[in-house]
């Protein structure tokens, strides 16, 4: 199912004179742009100062003209590059199948850079939680091109966030949630990956800014020290089991054709889990930018700590 979906999704990404596709590809996207979006607005948050400037002036580079350069709209970026760069479609995503759990099956068994190959130029069969790792090293690295640098911290504003989305983390044997189809009151009909994508997110409000302050506002110390904890596969294989107990889960039995009538109860849970992935994704990916760009500052010296937003866990 994993080159199956692979193809899908480049068959899709291929599409974009026709609209009843382009529907159905933003339904692969993992979070719709809102969702993205809200994660780069909570890392924003979450930056010191010094990094949010690095940040900032990076993203001033951008002259792709594929989205804005403030780090909101590039949490998106990634997701317009794919259109003509369908080689990177796989990297979004990491099809770990419910039935068996093997990540690191569904990461291709890892497959290592080519020598003298940026990861923004690696092979396309690799997942997201590889990419992840790469992207991440390239932006801690010093002797990274500035055009690599920047194209590193594009794809981690928006990869962070993917792995989070539970569907982008696990597959059924249906394409990450595509092949079922899922309706609720209040909610048109669709796919139950674009349920996850962006109905969920948008039970949490249209305005972005809104959203994210309101999701930083609960979000305690507690929980900072607990979620910037571990690596990037274990937050996959985090998100996973969501998809395991939550996702499907809850699903309930469908009807005659197949479809999910998802009560009330269900979507509920769906927009809180939603609001906890999003919110994680967003503080990981902080920490991820901090630590690549706080610049030997947490190595030596004692300072660094004190500013930093993860109470010294640097
Ligand atoms: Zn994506």
């Amino acid at each position: 199912m994993k080159l199956n979906r692979q193809l899908f999704i480049t068959l899709l990404s291929g599409a974009a004179c026709a609209a009843p596709l382009i529907l159905a590809s933003s339904n692969a996207q993992a979070w719709g742009d809102e969702g993205h979006k809200v994660v780069g607005l909570i890392a924003d948050h979450y930056l010191t100062a010094d990094v949010r400037a690095q940040v900032d002036s990076i993203l001033a580079t951008d002259n792709s003209g594929l989205t804005a350069t403030d780090i909101a709209a590039e949490a998106t970026w990634a997701d317009k590059y794919r259109n003509a760069h369908r080689e990177t479609a796989a990297w979004h995503f990491v099809d770990t199948e419910i039935s068996d759990g093997d990540i690191d099956a569904a990461c291709f068994g890892h497959p290592t850079l080519p020598a003298n190959t940026p990861a923004s130029g690696g092979v396309a069969q690799d997942c997201v939680v590889d990419k992840v790792d790469q992207f991440s090293l390239e932006l801690r690295d010093p002797n990274t091109t500035p055009e690599e640098r920047l194209l590193a911290l594009q794809f981690l504003l928006h990869f962070v966030g993917d792995m989070h989305q539970p569907l982008h983390s696990s597959d059924s044997h249906d394409r990450g949630g595509n092949d079922e189809m899922a309706s609720a009151s209040g909610i048109a009909a669709g796919k139950l990956h674009a349920y996850w994508d962006t109905a969920f997110v948008n039970k949490l409000g249209t305005d972005q800014n809104q959203v994210a302050s309101a999701l930083i506002a609960k979000i305690s110390s507690t929980q900072i020290a607990q979620w910037q904890q571990q690596t990037p596969r274990d937050w996959s294989l985090e998100a996973f089991d969501l998809a395991r107990t939550d996702v499907y889960g809850k699903l309930p039995t469908p009807d005659a054709s197949g479809k999910y009538r998802l009560p009330a109860s269900y979507v509920r849970n769906a927009s809180s889990v939603v609001a906890m992935q999003l919110s994680r994704a967003g503080v990981r990916l902080a920490k991820i930018l901090n630590d690549a760009l706080g610049n030997g500052a947490a190595a030596t010296s004692g300072a660094a700590v004190l500013t930093s937003p993860f109470g010294g866990k640097k």
